[in-house]
């Protein structure tokens, strides 16, 4: 039995002329690891079933499917060049999306609702200014924007070894010390927060999701991966104008 979809509408304030919604495990037609609602046509589910997933997508047919490889570039859309890792549209035409299983997804508005761009950030897209190239893609000053960060991985269950650990050591309160003495836990959403911030993007909302912990509602990588299970499904992310 297919259950209906159940979309995360983002509790933010933003303007009327913004659409945006995450999604869960709940509806769509996949089977087996990727029961349910998965988009990923990258993680060997029947790309049949990923189609009729998409499909079902409120203004499916104005999505751009980006291919991410973790990367820092922001696709303007419309464009033919999907490899990247963000998305920036003015238009009512072309709607922003990203997948993700444990990264972070974050949704970016200006306050009046005329300009939107989506991340998806990992630990390298961290690293590598992903947010701070989707922030300037924006032909708006940085005060005058809003975000909003979606379902990921939260600094309980994101646990990371010394090297990792060391690369965000700028963000000691996203770092904390793991059960094991060489294992530490960070928290990605803090660091995307704080990026945010320091960019001047002060306007910033937290979902306090996590795809780990609500396994039952989100696709985990990691999760999967403690359960010895190769692969798993994506959740996508978008924000367009109405
Ligand atoms: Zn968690």
């Amino acid at each position: 039995m297919t259950l209906p979809l159940a979309l995360i509408t983002p509790q933010w304030q933003c303007p009327e002329s913004i659409v945006a919604y995450t999604t869960t495990k709940a509806g769509g037609v996949s089977e087996g690891d990727f029961v349910g609602l998965n988009v990923g046509a990258h993680v060997g589910d029947n790309l049949h079933h990923v189609q009729a997933n998409r499909s079902l997508l409120p203004h499916s047919e104005k999505i751009t499917w980006l291919e991410q490889v973790h990367g820092n570039r922001v696709a303007r859309l419309p464009t033919q060049n999907v490899q990247a890792d963000a998305a920036f549209s003015t238009s009512s035409m072309h709607f922003c999306a990203v997948m993700t299983a444990d990264c972070v997804p974050i949704l970016l508005c200006d306050v009046k609702g005329t300009q939107v761009a989506v991340v998806h950030a990992g630990w390298k897209g961290l690293e590598n200014h992903i947010i701070e190239n989707a922030v300037t893609a924006f032909d708006i000053a940085q005060g005058e924007l809003m975000a909003w960060i979606g379902p990921a991985i939260c600094g309980a269950c994101y646990e990371v070894d010394a090297y990792l650990a060391s690369v965000f050591k700028r963000y000691p309160t996203a770092i904390k010390q793991g059960q094991a003495s060489n294992k530490y836990l960070l928290n990605l959403p803090l660091i995307a927060e704080y990026q945010l911030k320091a960019l001047g993007v002060s306007n910033v909302t937290q979902s306090q999701l996590c795809t780990y912990c609500r396994e039952d509602l989100f696709y985990s990588h990691r999760h999967a991966t403690h359960h010895h299970k190769p692969n798993t499904g994506r959740i996508v992310s978008v924000i367009g104008l109405k």
